[in-house]
């Protein structure tokens, strides 16, 4: 059971999200066959959903069939996808994935996961290597019509940021975590909020605080608005003690001016009774003559 604070939390997330960038619409048809949507999410590690999104329909366009893909050479491959993260990587990654279908199912198809309750569809796809949790949650949420938080990159690092998860979570337990806080019927939503703020908002090097509706949620924004009231107050008392010293100093030396002057008061003044003794006497001998 989630606890009642993280519960608090994504909601009172999400709501401030959806003022931010309005409430996204579920589409009503899945956009993409399981197969195109696993070969999509395999393309987008590591990768932003554009440019997964571009070179999947590049390969769509190039190739007859995802069979024809499954043989395609490993370079010829990554010359149509060259806008992702190693596309010869992927490219083999994918060639061995749509080469296991062919063993199990005996064909590249993976449309009768439509037929099959979902926990069936699940336990189908990760009985397959190198489709991880992500790629999963993926095909369950755009092609199956369940309910997931796939684990894409601006997700983990966004609901890091705000504190909703441990930092220290890898990307698999981290999506386990949002699926256990965030209940069904929220996880589109959240999903796809959380993908628009990590790429409008909540960038991987930009971080526009002064602009989000969650800074005042935001873990990483209050530490870093109590560092910098902190780094502020240091400056202010080391202006305030040089202030301080320098006023003192001014003191001191106003104070050893007018000590010397009083000094230089005192001995002309008794230079003045020394002379004036002198000439009292002078006279006095004077007149006994
Ligand atoms: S307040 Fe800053 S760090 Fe937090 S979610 Fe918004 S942009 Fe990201």
């Amino acid at each position: 059971m989630p606890s009642q604070r993280s519960n608090t939390t994504w909601q009172r997330v999400l709501t401030l999200l959806e003022k931010q960038h309005g409430r996204p619409e579920r589409p009503a048809a899945p956009p993409r066959s399981p197969l195109a949507q696993l070969v999509l999410a395999l393309l987008g590690d590591d990768t932003s959903e554009r440019k997964a999104a571009l070179a999947l329909r590049r390969l769509e366009a190039e190739c007859v069939d995802f069979n024809e893909l499954r043989v395609t050479r490993p370079r010829e491959f990554a010359e149509l996808a060259q806008m992702v993260a190693d596309p010869v990587g992927k490219a083999v990654t994918i060639s061995r994935v749509l080469n296991q279908l062919v063993e199990r199912t005996g064909s590249v198809d993976l449309d009768f996961l439509t037929q099959l309750p979902i926990t069936q569809a699940r336990a189908f796809l990760e009985q397959l290597d190198d489709v991880d949790a992500r790629t999963i949650a993926s095909v369950i949420l755009f092609a199956l019509g369940g309910n997931a938080i796939p684990a894409d990159a601006s997700v983990v690092r966004v609901t890091k940021r705000i504190g909703l998860i441990n930092r220290a979570l890898s990307a698999e337990r981290a999506q386990a975590a949002l699926e256990r806080m965030v209940p069904a019927a929220d996880r589109f939503t959240f999903y796809a909020l959380m993908v628009t703020h990590g790429e409008a908002v909540c960038l991987v090097k930009v971080t526009r605080c002064e602009d989000c509706a969650l800074k005042k949620v935001c873990e990483s924004s209050r530490v870093r608005a109590k560092r910098s009231a902190r780094s502020t107050g240091a400056k202010k008392k080391a202006t305030t003690k040089k202030a301080k010293a320098a006023k003192k100093a001014v003191r001191k030396t106003a104070k050893n001016k007018s000590a010397a002057a009083s000094k230089k008061r005192s001995k002309k003044a008794k230079k003045k009774v020394t002379t004036k003794k002198k000439s009292g006497s002078a006279a006095r001998k004077r007149s006994k003559k």
